[in-house]
């Protein structure tokens, strides 16, 4: 402790650091009884390099000072020099990252026994149970796949075996997931850069976007408005004498800017997707899991009842988990000769880990946290709004909320560049945020549900600072 008692200086320069840590004790295992710091080997730069040339030449990375991510801890990440950065982005790590509880149920399992579905183990029994018991109760058969866009993927199967049709409708700037099948079916790829547009099965309706979309009343005209034209697709489907296989669609949609649908809507789109004969797929991938606050799934905030639902990112807080479930009747349709397998879909430990991601939502009331820091956030958001012209709109339920940055209210132009300036000088605060939406001006902010009153005070504060630049100022 060389001497000190109480008054230690604390800081070292950053060049010292090297000769600090050879001297030092790493205090991380003191603090939290948790693991060290796995130290890094490279520098950042060695691994922009190293990525540059041999990694997948169209893989991004964030920020314009990239971060080197060393720690996760709650909502949490510290980089290579230990500076930590607030995570309002990640909705991965959903119940905080490295939760210590996730990662020992993982590691339990993992030092036993990791095999497949073909043989008989309990964690695969204990998971589903847990999942289906938040589901309404026709939803009662689930397949354990390993992403989002597997379980998309495998959404896409169990709706045309099911129908015997090809046809899918889908919401413009929707996304999926990464497989050629789930590309084909979101709008954000194909209709975006290096994207063919919709192939001829593949049926795009508006979003569904009260704040900038084609119709623009928040109330249930909008729903109604927006439904035309699902109604719309179901006939140019029949028109070319087919049947729809499926209408699929997230109840906010993320890449399209947090946009939250219009009452009524899915209600009237549901109801005539079936009645042609369709199903319907509710895309829970970043909205589940209680994220939502009010209910434990998006969908049932509008009360509705999906036939097919597909889960991934949050569910395996880090780890790849995704799951589908659907009705008795589709499962029995897929029953058609052909062996499902998928060698690591539902192995125990990625069942374990799921299982203990339900038991810690539930154990530490993160839906109830949800719907309390969220409102608060929205609340002190809007409150905002007041002071600066270039908050054009806050929206979202929960913790999954969207900010609309505009140059003007009136014209609700995007402010673009704005957005962009806003997520680096938040970065330079110790925040982490990202945008979304065709113009990539929509503030998301989806943070680990462990995010308190206390975070989003710091989150506020800061970007009430950040607002006051030159650079954001807009209209008179
Ligand atoms: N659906 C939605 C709504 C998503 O946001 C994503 C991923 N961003 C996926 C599916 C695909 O999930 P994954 O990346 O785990 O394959």
């Amino acid at each position: 402790m060389l001497d000190y008692h109480g008054d230690f200086p604390g800081v070292a320069t950053y060049e010292d650091r090297t000769l600090w840590m050879s001297i030092s004790p790493d205090p991380w295992r003191l603090l939290t009884g948790g693991p060290s710091t796995t130290p890094s080997t490279r520098s950042s730069s060695e691994i922009i390099d190293y990525r540059k040339e041999h990694l997948g030449k169209n893989m991004s990375i964030s920020y314009l000072h990239p971060i080197h991510a060393v720690r996760g801890h709650g909502v949490f990440l510290l980089d290579d020099t230990g500076r930590r950065f607030l995570d309002t982005v990640n909705n991965v790590a959903h119940v905080g990252h490295e939760h210590p509880r996730v990662v020992a149920a993982g590691q339990r399992q993992m030092a036993v026994l990791n095999t497949n579905t073909r043989y008989l183990h309990d964690t695969i029994v204990e998971f589903v149970e847990a999942l289906l018991k938040t589901m309404p109760p026709s939803l009662n058969v689930a397949y354990v796949v390993n992403s989002g866009s597997e379980a998309n993927e495998l959404a896409l199967r169990l709706a045309r075996t099911g129908t015997g049709q090809q046809d899918m409708i889908v919401s413009e700037m929707g996304y999926h997931g990464n497989t050629t099948g789930c590309v084909a079916i979101s709008s954000y790829k194909f209709d975006g850069p290096g994207g063919k547009g919709p192939s001829k099965h593949v049926h795009v309706i508006p979003t569904p976007d009260v704040y900038r979309g084609k119709y623009r009343s928040p109330d249930e005209k909008a729903g109604i408005n927006y439904g035309s034209h699902v109604r719309g697709a179901l006939k140019m489907i029949k028109e070319q004498g087919r049947g729809p296989a499926a209408l699929i669609m997230e109840s906010v949609i993320s890449c399209g800017g947090q946009v939250e649908l219009p009452a009524g809507f899915l209600t009237h789109a549901y109801s005539d997707v079936r009645n042609a004969g369709g199903v319907c797929i509710a895309d829970e991938v970043q909205t589940g899991c209680g994220r939502a606050g009010d209910h434990f799934w998006a969908f049932a905030q509008h009360g509705v009842t999906p036939d097919i639902v597909t889960i991934g990112k949050p569910i395996g807080n880090g780890h790849p988990l995704g799951v589908v479930v659907t009705t008795q009747r589709l499962a029995e349709a897929f029953q058609n000769g052909m062996e499902y397998f998928n060698t690591f879909g539902g192995n125990p430990v990625s069942c374990a880990v799921g299982l203990e991601v339900l038991r810690v939502i539930e154990e530490e009331n993160l839906r109830d946290n949800a719907r309390i820091v969220g409102g608060y956030l929205k609340a002190g958001l809007r409150e905002l709004m007041q002071d600066f012209e270039i908050l054009g709109d806050v929206r979202g339920p929960g913790l999954f909320l969207g900010i609309d940055l505009v140059t003007s209210r009136e014209t609700r132009q995007p402010a673009t560049r704005q957005a962009a300036y806003v997520v680096n000088r938040m970065r330079g605060k110790g925040i982490l945020m990202s945008t979304d939406g065709p113009f990539n001006n929509v503030l998301k902010i989806k943070p680990p549900m462990v995010f308190s009153l206390e975070h989003a005070d710091f989150l506020m504060g800061a970007l009430a600072q950040v607002l006051k630049e030159d650079f954001l100022r807009v209209g008179s």
